[in-house]
């Protein structure tokens, strides 16, 4: 479904990203995890058309994304999710979800998707009124997920989803992060909690300093001994 190779990006004499190629697979959870700094947003913020590679390419069921501007590629069917939530603080709940489906004309089928976001955030409906900016973290990243949900996405950008959230919080959004994966939504996720991205993702990469370093399924690289130490703690 996606296809990332040898892209490179800079940050003025900044080399980010130092080459990295990936895939993500219709139906998985991929996760990149990696210690701060290491390109984690970087990559996803490079594929959604926010950051432009100097070199690489970046392809979507077969077609090339490489320099297509940022709303097309929400056109496409991919939609990110941004580190630190980045809602519309001023609006209401509504209003935030009716922005994630600016780009499209289907009517019935926008209430019918709004239904099914209202259903997988029931916090989401008793709060639809409610100025985004008073939402507290963990209702804000909900807001976020399901404004993403609203561009109806073949493909979901996750930065991020945990931080700043309680241990039982981080269980809850991961265990939505699962249902909308089960739902039909393929999931790119970055998180520094490897963990719990581990836990919930069919196959992971390892980021390290702007390079991938290891590859593989989820479960394996969560067994694995450098993987334990680096990044579980174990
Ligand atoms: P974190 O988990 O801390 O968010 P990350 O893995 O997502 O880390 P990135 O945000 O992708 O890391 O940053 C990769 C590198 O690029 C870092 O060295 C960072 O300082 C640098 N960088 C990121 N954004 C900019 C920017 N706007 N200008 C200059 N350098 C930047």
């Amino acid at each position: 479904m996606l296809a990332i190779e040898d892209v490179h990006v800079y940050y003025g004499a900044i080399h980010a990203l130092q080459g990295i190629s990936f895939q993500v697979n219709q139906g998985e959870i991929v996760t990149l995890i990696g210690s701060n700094g290491a390109g984690k947003s970087t990559s996803l913020k490079t594929i959604s058309g926010l950051l432009r590679p100097k070199q690489g390419k970046i392809r979507f069921n077969g077609e090339e994304l490489t320099g297509m501007p940022a709303q097309k590629i929400v056109g496409r069917g991919i939609s990110q999710v941004p580190e630190g939530r980045r809602i519309f603080a001023n609006m209401t709940v509504s209003e935030n979800l009716d922005m994630g489906a600016y780009l499209r004309k289907d009517k019935p089928e926008i209430k019918k998707d709004l239904e099914r976001i209202f259903a997988i955030f029931p916090r989401l409906r008793e709060r639809k009124g409610q100025v985004a900016g008073t939402l507290s973290g963990g209702e804000q990243q909900m807001l976020a997920m399901g404004r993403a949900l609203m561009s109806k996405p073949q493909l979901m950008l996750l930065d991020e989803p945990s931080m700043g959230l309680s241990p039982l919080l981080v269980k809850q959004i991961f265990d939505i992060i699962k249902d909308i994966n089960a739902q039909g939504t393929t999931i790119l996720l970055v998180e520094q909690n490897a963990r719990m991205a581990l836990s919930v993702a069919t196959r992971a990469y390892v980021l390290e300093t702007g390079k991938i370093t290891l590859g593989g399924m989820a479960q394996e690289l969560a067994a694995s001994e450098d993987v334990r130490k680096a990044y579980l703690g174990a």
